[in-house]
């Protein structure tokens, strides 16, 4: 293929690419399990490590820098602030030279001790991309899975693509397959929706939810609403026909209405009586008015950020 973004080294086989937001106590863990993982399939040089932190608050900048310093395949890139992992990815695909390339979580949650069979499937040439999903959600608060699954349930009802529940960023990707990716340049990035939307042959692995080695998670609920609220945004613009559904079906109702209370008035004589009635229906469409409002409002604010056309990141420092 000739439509690489930049000429492709051949001498690297494989890259890591590391997302890290304060992991200073699972980088080396991770870092060990991974060199021991790979010593079957790769030959050492063939390998790189891109480590992105991501405006990390404790040592994980130290960490990297040592680790680099050890070792000549260790690269990092360290962000001027938090740009989320989705940025985080972005930047370490950026870079990756490698032939293949692999996302994974610095928290031991991602094994790679899979990477070998991801890569036997993705080297053959049967698969452009090796992904992975939860078998199940087990350690996972009850409240989180079952919000979780109705939004898989939502996701699937309103969009085209088919968003696999459970589907963890971890994955292995050829350049083809990687070169797609860099392509679509929004800077609202929802992964687990942009993978379906490329298309391409995907070999699923399924594992049982690990948990994480250490550390604790960087999602609080309320992150991961928004990031649902962006994720909608971003590949679906149902919310919009629901809007004016909603406009229709009042329209409707408001004029069956009218006949019920002109006839009343002429058949009986009926008064129209109940300022409380009135104040509820009053009610009732200004809340109908800003909610559909606001829905407009979700999809004007990401077409502004969209046109601002600002980096996705800034690098402060990188080796
Ligand atoms: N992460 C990041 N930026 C963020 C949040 C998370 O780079 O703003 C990294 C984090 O260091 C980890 C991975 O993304 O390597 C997954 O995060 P986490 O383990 O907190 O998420 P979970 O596994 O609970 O979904
Ligand atoms: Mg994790």
């Amino acid at each position: 293929m000739t439509n690489y973004l930049r000429p492709l080294e051949e001498e690297i086989y494989l890259s890591l690419v590391i997302p890290c937001l304060n992991e200073e106590d699972a980088i080396l863990l991770f870092y060990n399990e991974a060199i021991t993982a790979l010593s079957t399939v790769a030959n050492e040089k063939e390998i790189e490590f891109i480590f992105v932190d991501d405006g990390s608050t404790d040592k994980t900048i130290h960490i990297l820098r040592e680790l680099s310093t050890k070792d000549a395949r260790v690269h990092y890139i360290s962000f001027s602030r938090n740009f989320g992992k989705e940025a985080a990815i972005l930047a370490g695909l950026r870079q990756a030279s490698g032939r293949y390339v692999v996302t994974l979580d610095a928290d031991g949650q991602d094994p790679p001790s899979l990477i070998p069979d991801m890569l036997e499937e993705v080297g053959s040439g049967a698969f452009d991309c090796a992904a992975t999903r939860r078998g199940t959600r087990k350690g996972e608060p009850p409240v989180r899975s079952f919000f979780a699954r109705r939004f898989y349930a939502l996701m699937s009802k309103i969009t085209d693509i088919d968003i696999v529940s459970g589907a963890r960023d971890f994955r292995l990707m050829n350049r083809n397959y990687m070169e797609a990716v860099l392509a679509l340049p929004e800077r609202n990035r929802f992964s687990k929706g942009i993978f379906p939307w490329i298309g391409f042959k995907t070999k699923w692995f399924e594992y049982e939810n690990i948990e994480r080695k250490a550390g604790r998670t960087k999602w609080s609920f309320w992150k991961l609403f928004l990031y649902s609220l962006d994720a909608i945004t971003a590949f679906s613009t149902k919310p919009l026909a629901i809007a004016s559904i909603f406009g229709v079906l009042l329209f409707i109702i408001s004029l069956i209405l009218i006949a019920f209370i002109v006839v009343r008035k002429i058949v009986w004589g009926d008064p129209v009586g109940g300022w409380a009635s009135t104040s509820c229906i009053i009610l009732f469409c200004g809340g109908i008015q800003l909610f559909t409002t606001g829905i407009l409002g979700q999809y004007l604010a990401k077409t502004y950020t969209e046109v601002k056309q600002r980096p996705h990141y800034i690098i402060r420092e990188s080796q």
